[in-house]
């Protein structure tokens, strides 16, 4: 592990002047507790991922899935970290490194309300004040992750600018940070932002691909031939990776939304995909240089994914640089392919997925053939908080692997 700024032509620290005061006490926060373990930092953050978190989560052989697709698949069960995603893993290290920081309080942006919603969770667990901003439209969409995070004891505070969702509420938080450095830290939720988040955000999530790595020559007797993981801003994605970036015999492949369709329509700044591996520029975002969804004058497009997890215009500096050297493949998977992997691995595996890891598994779906005798795909979370969504979108379509739902007509569901 290093405490890389840059990673290639990406990443950076392109922020205020007011904010350079905390990357620099938080660098230096991250070097000498968790890349140096001082004051056991390392040893009480994996006791907590153990106890609190439920870690290690196991790595499961797929029956169905690896006799339908004549490989062997094993599914790395992020779904049944505490909270139900990925998540925690990250969030539970910062909140215990700004302990170990003597901060006082926590602020933490959220767009789906996943993030807000591990940050509460790890607050609550270590005694820590915690505030979220949300924006509008988000609160009025996510409504069960706002209480949960109201449940957990956390303030949530909706932005009320631009369109009131993640972007928006990223750029509130950074105020807030810029005023109470002192006493605050924000717990970003990916591996974006600037330096040293991507790395930092990358090392608490790197637990995933270390178990995997081990289970995996436990369970196969080798390495894998290739990893699957979806990417939003990246954070399961690099998680996922990590440990195997040095096997060069380990394909990896960051699976992105593909939306609706690849194409943007310029002119009214939209883009009906999150694909900004495959189809983005490269800008800066949120502090860092990386590949983003933006017009041809450099305008941030609005992004669309039927996961709301995946919907982001910007992706991880680390991840957009692997993608350049050709050590990750970039691919996209679209709105109706992930639906449809929800429903398969919901009912042949018994495993309901987050409608962002159906991502992941789609692209297993579409091209197993190509991906060797053995294939990890990382389940980044449950699918229960997409249970609405997933109604929604799978009675406007006609998917072979759908249930029938009509029942949830017939019963005035609301659909
Ligand atoms: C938030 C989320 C993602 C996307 O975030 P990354 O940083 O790209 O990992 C993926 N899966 C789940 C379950 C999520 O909650």
């Amino acid at each position: 592990m290093s405490s890389e700024s840059t990673f290639g032509d990406y990443g950076g620290q392109y922020v205020p002047e007011a904010l350079m005061p905390a990357i620099e006490e938080l660098t230096d926060a991250y070097e000498r507790y968790v890349l140096d373990n001082e004051d056991g930092f390392v040893d009480e953050f994996r006791e907590r991922l153990a106890d609190f978190g439920g870690r290690p989560t196991p790595l499961q052989y797929a029956e169905q899935l690896s006799e339908r697709y004549d490989t062997d698949v094993y599914l790395k069960r992020e779904d049944l970290v505490h909270g139900g995603a990925h998540k925690l893993n990250n969030a539970l290290g910062q909140v215990l490194l700004a302990k170990y920081m003597g901060k006082e309080r926590i602020i933490a942006e959220t767009g789906a309300g996943q993030h807000g919603t591990a940050t509460a969770m790890a607050c609550a667990h270590l005694g820590m004040p915690c505030e979220i901003y949300m924006g509008e439209t988000d609160i009025a969409r996510q409504r069960p992750n706002v209480f949960r995070m109201r449940i957990n004891g956390a303030e949530v505070n909706p932005v009320t600018t631009g369109r009131g969702t993640l972007k928006e509420a990223i750029s509130e938080t950074m105020r807030d940070w810029a005023t109470t450095v002192e006493t605050t830290h924000y717990v970003i939720g990916s591996v974006v932002g600037p330096a040293p988040f991507p790395a930092m955000v990358r090392d608490f999530q790197a637990v995933i691909s270390e178990e995997a790595r081990e289970q995996a020559q436990e369970k196969i007797g080798s390495l894998p031939d290739s990893v699957l993981a979806c990417a939003g801003g990246g954070s399961n994605t690099m998680g996922a990776f990590a440990n195997f970036v040095d096997d060069e015999g380990v394909d990896l492949y960051a699976v992105e939304a593909g939306g609706s369709s690849l194409s943007v329509d310029e002119e009214k700044g939209v883009a009906p995909n999150s694909a900004s591996l495959s189809t983005g520029d490269e800008g800066v975002l949120h502090g860092a240089r990386t590949k983003l969804l933006q017009d041809s004058h450099g305008q941030i497009m609005e992004s669309h994914s039927v996961s709301a997890g995946l919907d982001y215009a910007g992706v991880g500096p680390e991840l957009a640089h692997l993608v350049d050297e050709k050590r990750v493949q970039a691919v996209n998977v679209d709105d109706d392919a992930a639906l449809d992997a929800f429903h398969r691995l919901s009912q042949e595996e018994g495993i309901i997925p987050a409608l962002e890891s159906s991502h992941a598994l789609g692209f297993l779906h579409e091209h197993h053939d190509e991906l060797g005798d053995s294939v990890v795909v990382n389940v980044s979370g449950r699918g229960d908080k997409d249970l609405e969504t997933v109604i929604e979108e799978t009675s406007k379509r006609d998917l072979d692997s759908a249930p029938d739902l009509s029942v949830f007509r017939e019963v005035g569901g609301g659909l």
